[in-house]
């Protein structure tokens, strides 16, 4: 769908200020991006532990910036104390936008979200960066739905170019043209798409990796996979990308996959990554996966 006039960026109202919801692998990457693009953010977790990897990972892009010559160190101090992170909701009546990027369940998310809107004002735009959870479906949890929209950043988020913003069935123009106009600020390429659970990119993706397990279910070595993906020409093979991602993440999304598509994408055996979740193999996240990080 082409961006029209009615939710293009000219008209969207300016972002001043930012909060995300989770400091995860997500989280803190919106964190660092808004914050190093000039729109403060407040970050808050629920785990202080987070808070400290979510400022420890932005001080190190930072860093590389600064070995590099492209930053200033007063510039990266500059940066840096515009994410304010925290575990309480201390501020967030001054908020333009929340960003929720908290774990793929959609209990869950609703739960913060719900939380959430008795805390901003009535026009504060609220966001989630779901990968896969319909927005419509979401957005019954909430007394504004209008407010509500989808915005969907890729991971390393600070590498990845595209952000997709997703219309609820009652997401209004407003809302739309606002997101769209804060991912070009953050230096984004928005496009705007319909609803659907995994909404454009993500329904292309997880038949990927479907494909990849019932290779690896076949009987392929999963290593052979990854280096044929790479020599195809892809930066990466499916079982590194999805210790990229978190087997965790993964898994909770095929499952909303497979429940929106279950004629398409409702796998009958257990999968490579189901079994890797099972043994608490997150990925990259907690040192092991499909591969073992040291
Ligand atoms: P993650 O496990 O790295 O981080 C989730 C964070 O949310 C944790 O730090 C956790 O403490 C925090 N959290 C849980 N409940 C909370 C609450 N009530 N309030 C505040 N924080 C809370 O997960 P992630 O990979 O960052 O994924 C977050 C969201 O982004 C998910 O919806 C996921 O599907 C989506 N997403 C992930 C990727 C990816 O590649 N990992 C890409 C795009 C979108």
């Amino acid at each position: 769908k082409k961006i029209t006039k009615k939710h293009s960026a000219k008209s969207g109202k300016v972002i001043k200020q930012a909060a995300v919801l989770g400091a995860g692998i997500m989280g803190g990457g919106i964190a660092y991006q808004s914050a190093s693009k000039g729109t403060p953010i407040i970050m808050k977790d629920i785990r202080s532990e987070a808070l400290d990897l979510g400022m420890g990972e932005a001080t190190k892009l930072l860093s590389n910036q600064v070995a590099k010559g492209r930053l200033t160190v007063p510039k990266m101090g500059q940066v840096l104390s515009s994410i304010r992170p925290t575990l309480n909701y201390g501020d967030f009546g001054s908020v333009d936008i929340v960003i929720e990027a908290v774990v793929e369940n959609a209990k869950v998310k609703a739960a913060v979200l719900s939380e959430v809107e008795g805390l901003v004002t009535d026009d504060t735009i609220l966001a989630s960066n779901t990968s896969t959870i319909s927005i419509t479906h979401l957005a019954k949890s909430l007394k504004r739905p209008e407010n509500f929209v989808g915005m969907h950043f890729f991971n390393p988020v600070h590498m990845m170019p595209l952000v997709e913003v997703i219309r609820g069935e009652k997401t209004s123009d407003e809302a739309v043209a606002a997101t769209v106009k804060l991912a070009q600020q953050m230096g984004k390429t928005p496009i705007v798409v319909n609803d659907c659970p995994g909404f454009l990119v993500n329904r292309v993706l997880f038949p990927y990796f479907g494909g990849f397990d019932m290779l690896v279910r076949d009987g392929a070595d999963f290593q052979a996979i990854d280096k044929v993906m790479e020599k195809f020409g892809w930066p990466m093979g499916p079982a590194y990308l999805l210790d990229v991602v978190g087997i965790d993440t993964g898994v909770h999304a095929a499952a909303v996959m497979a429940e929106g598509f279950p004629d398409r994408m409702k796998p009958d055996y257990k999968s490579a990554t189901e079994i890797m979740f099972d043994n608490s193999r997150y990925g990259q996240k907690n040192g092991k996966g499909f591969y073992v990080y040291e």
